[in-house]
């Protein structure tokens, strides 16, 4: 069994951007990325920090923009609409979740898809859907990215995504096709999980529920995604995936924590430097 190493990896992608944010620099190409925080929620705290953390690590500015919880929705708006009008930012992130009274697609399809580092804008949810280019959700991405980096052969192998939310599962899917995988995507009404599971070459598991896949659910030798994060009963970080059930039988497994987490902030870089190319 091979360890799937999230952190590592994410490490080296952040190292190669640093590179490629200097020689943007040698073009006379810059550009800051735009974080937008409603509200102070600890966890979208701690979220924003690492995010501007990151920028600060490969060399790009970030600015923050720290709005109070009862922040109107048109207040928002208009802070999105003047950045998207400035030609010194080149991405634009707002920190999900938004309080309740601000209607979050609204917000997200106000961003201009040529900012939308995060890749939710539905123009670049259509491009990924019809194979154009555009900016590809990040967690989806960095999967991606671990599966070539460590050499999991993609094309032709049945692939099953458990989960369809918009920012994982279906974004995910897409991209496994778009790798020719033989993708097959189950929900929570899905008959017979277990069965579909177990014919999964590449199983990919975003359901939000702690170690809700055990062995039972994989095929010998499969490789196996875990998106979810969690905290146990003893308080210690685990994902979606049963880890100790399930690492006999499988081929490579990444971990949690260590796993697919840190390349979602090495691929919202990655997003990043590819709107200071195109600026
Ligand atoms: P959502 O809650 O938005 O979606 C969960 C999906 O799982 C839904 O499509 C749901 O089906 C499906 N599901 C729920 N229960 C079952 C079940 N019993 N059997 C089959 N399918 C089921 O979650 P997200 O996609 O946002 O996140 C998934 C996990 O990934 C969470 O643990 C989250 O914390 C984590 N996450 C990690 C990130 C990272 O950086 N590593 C980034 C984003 C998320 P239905 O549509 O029918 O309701």
């Amino acid at each position: 069994m091979e360890i799937i190493d999230g952190k590592l990896t994410s490490s080296i992608i952040k190292d190669e951007l640093k590179e490629k944010v200097e020689e943007l620099k040698k073009q006379g190409k810059t550009g800051s990325l735009a974080v937008i925080q409603v509200g102070n929620d600890p966890a979208s705290s701690i979220y924003v920090k690492n995010k501007k953390k990151a920028c600060e690590y490969i060399g790009i500015g970030s600015v923050s923009y720290e709005l109070s919880e009862n922040t109107t929705k048109e207040k928002l708006l208009d802070t999105i609409d003047e950045l998207n009008n400035r030609s010194d930012i080149a991405g634009i992130l707002v920190q999900l979740p938004l309080p309740k009274h601000i209607d979050e697609d609204e917000v997200i399809k106000a961003i201009s898809p040529k900012k939308d580092v995060d890749g939710f804008h539905v123009e670049n949810v259509g491009a990924l859907c019809v194979g154009e280019d555009g900016f590809v959700s990040c967690t989806p991405a960095g999967v991606i990215e671990l599966l070539k980096r460590y050499n999991v052969e993609i094309s032709g192998k049945n692939c099953v995504v458990v989960g369809r939310s918009n920012i994982v599962g279906k974004p995910m899917a897409l991209l496994m096709l778009r790798e020719n995988a033989t993708v097959t995507i189950c929900h929570s009404k899905t008959k017979d999980l277990k069965a579909i599971c177990k014919n999964a070459d590449i199983l990919i598991v975003a359901i939000g529920k702690p170690k809700f896949i055990n062995d039972e659910y994989v095929k010998d030798g499969a490789v196996v995604i875990d998106v979810g994060i969690h905290r146990d009963e003893n308080n210690k970080m685990c994902g979606d995936v049963d880890f100790d059930s399930v690492k006999e039988k499988v081929s490579k497994i990444t971990p949690v924590p260590g796993g697919v987490g840190p390349m979602t902030i090495a691929m919202l870089m990655s997003n990043c430097v590819k709107a200071i190319e195109n600026m």
